[in-house]
């Protein structure tokens, strides 16, 4: 299998001089072409901070993230930016939508920028509504809609345009556990049917029993790595034992 993401010896620091906190200290590890990993770890580890470099939000202050051949860390602004926009999607805790248009024209936004033709736009528009079940949310305006609705938007919005790689943070925060379980499916859905990678961090065991294999982080560094046999409820339960095992406790649920 081929890698499409290296993660190579990453550190990054927050504060000044006097005081700083270290949120990662050398991460490395590979992401091969299709898989479903999970970022798991307590409150604090570093989760967050290693999405935003890998997704090239944030620069590492030492190491190296090489997407498709790629050497991010080293490219100017306005090319991650385009790389960003045709290769990566993404559906953060904060949804990022916009709340004055309607839920359609949020989903189809990132083609909007893009040479789509109308025709596709329409078609994929319709596949994403009729997995994700929102065709009848379409013509409602942001605003008009529950915190699991937007989030199945955001979902719906990072995946339009097929992305290589798709990052998602706490993908299931906000969603009742129907919902939830509707989002994951389709994450494991277009995970295997469209080849697309998934990086995933969550606090959440049942959330990350659909990934392919986890990395745990604590205080910055990866602590474990556990893989899927293919039975999510045995994976489950190695999950929550590894949870057990880093500690951190209720911290998880922070
Ligand atoms: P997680 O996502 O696992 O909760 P984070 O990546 O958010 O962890 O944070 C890792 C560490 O870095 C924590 O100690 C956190 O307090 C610190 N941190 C995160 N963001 C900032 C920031 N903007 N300024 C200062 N410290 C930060």
């Amino acid at each position: 299998m081929m890698n499409i993401i290296t993660v190579s010896q990453i550190s990054k620091k927050y504060g000044n001089l006097l005081n700083s906190t270290k949120a990662l200290n050398g991460v490395s590890f590979n992401i091969e072409k299709g898989d479903f990993v999970g970022i798991m770890g307590p409150s604090g580890s570093g989760k967050t901070t290693l999405l935003n470099i890998i997704s090239s939000a944030m620069k590492p202050d030492v190491g190296e993230i090489i997407i498709d051949g790629k050497e991010l860390t080293r490219m100017k602004e306005n090319e991650v930016a385009n790389f960003r926009k045709n290769h990566l999607g993404f559906i953060f805790q904060d949804f990022n939508l916009l709340e004055s248009l309607t839920v359609e024209e949020n989903i189809i936004l990132p083609l909007t920028f893009s040479k789509f033709k109308k025709v596709e736009i329409t078609k994929r528009l319709q596949y994403i509504n009729k997995i994700l079940g929102l065709t009848p949310l379409n013509k409602r305006r942001i605003d008009e809609l529950s915190g699991g609705q937007k989030q199945l938007v955001a979902c719906a919005r990072a995946i339009i345009n097929k992305p290589e790689v798709l990052f998602a943070d706490e993908p299931t925060g906000s969603l009742d556990s129907k919902s939830a379980t509707q989002l994951l499916n389709y994450l494991e859905k277009i995970n295997t049917q469209e080849q697309t990678t998934i990086l995933m961090a969550t606090h959440d065991a049942f959330t990350a029993s659909y990934c392919k294999r986890i990395i745990f982080i604590k205080d910055g560094k990866i602590f474990a790595k556990i893989n899927t046999n293919g039975d999510r409820k045995e994976f489950f339960e190695k999950i929550i034992n590894m949870q057990r095992t880093i500690g951190g406790g209720d911290f998880f649920n922070a």
